[in-house]
């Protein structure tokens, strides 16, 4: 029998399952300089900063330079070596990354080149770790502490949105007794901004409390510059299949490309999926036709929680903010709402085929925080933001600098129109959309 695949999230990999049976043999390569013998790790990959075309390998014992050119002497001098004793005895195994492609396939230099374009993007990383490394992709599971992103919180003051903070998504949680909703802001490299985070109390099959969302959604937020931030896009959870209609009302109300109805897809590794066509029913009777979004919950939780575990940079070192680091203000972010956006865990569980599932489990009993969370950040995907390049938010940013005044009335400065396919599209990095579209 012959296995052979491409890992993918550790701990469900079922290559990396029976790859830890085996030996685990790796191709060791001789260094041109010392003769030492080693598996190549990206780790030893170095290049100089912002210039992947310098990428070269350090040899793990003399630190000699290893270059493109001695590819093809090492790979031919190269053998394969057991790094495991195997739990099967006739179970041998292999394993080898892009480190180790020919010359003419993929250059040590384009590995860096991907490895730089995939900053800040997990998606983006575990592509890489998969499929250039062949490595499994490890969820990040383990809640930061509160108490950390607590005393970390920064002051702005209430109701505006900071500077960095371009585009405006809201995220609604639908409970029995409640609507909630938060309201975060997105800029370059996905950093984000809590705005606010408010429950709106009310039976969710009555209308009164989906008038009060309505009036929060149509605030206007004051950004930093001046202007005022409309929220661009409103995500609101259909999951329950009770509240449905309910939920198709009021996205239907809200007039097109400000609101969708989202339900959170466990195995989606992605944002957002394809939107699909439901039936809406109410007491038998047709209403009509609602797309929902599938999100990737778990995936985006575990983007989320990676990116809670950024530190701050100090304020001696000027260092600006990691790309996709979460900024929790005093204000909105109260000792409640730090609790509960760390109180979820990923543990894993057996499926009743055997496989492993990796699951994320609330540690509280209300814990709304995080799924508002995802459904802000879906609402965001949903709108293209993870295709944007520089350029794109260049341009946002300095339609916000101009004057008030210079803008034509009626200018809705961060409201582009939502992308018909989302993550999933492979843009050209630096992508960008025709100003008419973002400045209609
Ligand atoms: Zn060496």
């Amino acid at each position: 029998m012959f296995l052979v695949s491409t890992p993918t999230i550790a701990g469900l990999s079922r290559i990396e399952r029976e790859h830890l049976a085996t030996d685990q043999r790796r191709y060791f390569v001789p260094c041109p300089h010392c003769g030492h013998r080693q598996h190549l790790r990206f780790e030893r990959l170095l290049w100089d900063a912002g210039e992947p075309e310098t990428a070269r390998y350090l040899c793990e014992d003399c630190d000699g330079a290893i270059g493109e050119q001695h590819k093809a002497a090492m790979l031919a001098a190269g053998e394969w070596r057991a790094t495991a004793t195997a739990t099967d005895p006739h179970a041998i195994g292999f394993h080898i990354s892009a480190l180790c492609s020919p010359p003419g396939w993929m250059p040590w230099s384009e590995i860096a080149r991907l490895w730089l374009a995939a900053q800040g993007d997990d998606r983006a990383i575990k592509t890489f770790r998969n499929t250039v490394l062949g490595e499994t992709w490890q969820v990040a599971g383990e809640a930061p502490d509160w108490q950390r992103l607590y005393d970390r919180r920064e002051h702005w003051p209430a109701g505006t949105v900071p500077m960095g903070g371009l585009l405006l998504t809201a995220g609604v949680d639908v409970q029995r007794d409640c609507l909630e909703a938060s309201l975060w802001a997105w800029g370059q490299d996905r950093q984000s901004w809590l705005v606010e985070h408010r429950v709106l109390a009310g039976n969710p099959f009555e209308a009164p409390v989906w008038k009060e969302l309505r009036l929060l959604l149509r605030e206007n937020w004051r950004h930093a510059s001046g202007h005022r931030l409309p929220v661009a896009m409103a995500a609101i959870d259909s999951g329950d299949g009770m509240t449905t209609a309910e939920v198709y009302s009021f996205v239907r109300r809200a007039g097109a490309g400000r609101a969708i109805a989202v339900k959170g897809q466990d195995g989606l590794s992605a944002a957002v999926g394809q939107p699909a066509a439901t039936e809406v029913r109410r007491n038998g009777r047709k209403l009509g036709g609602l797309k929902v979004w599938p999100v990737g919950s778990s995936f985006l939780k575990g983007e989320t929680y990676g990116w809670l575990k950024l530190e701050r940079p100090t304020e001696e070192s000027g260092d600006p903010f990691p790309p996709g680091y979460v900024h929790l203000p005093v204000h909105a972010a109260g000792e409640e709402f730090c609790r509960q956006l760390t109180a979820e865990q990923l543990v894993a569980r057996a499926g009743r085929n055997g496989f492993r599932r990796l699951e994320w489990v609330k540690t509280r009993e209300r814990n709304e925080a995080p799924d508002c969370r995802v459904y802000a950040r879906a609402a965001a995907a949903a709108l293209g933001m993870d295709g944007w390049g520089e350029g794109r938010w260049a341009r946002m940013a300095d339609a916000l600098s101009l004057p008030a005044a210079e803008l034509p009335t009626g200018v809705n400065v961060t409201r582009p129109s939502p992308s018909p396919v989302a993550t999933d599209a492979h843009r050209p990095r630096g992508w960008l959309a025709p100003r008419s579209e973002w400045l209609r």
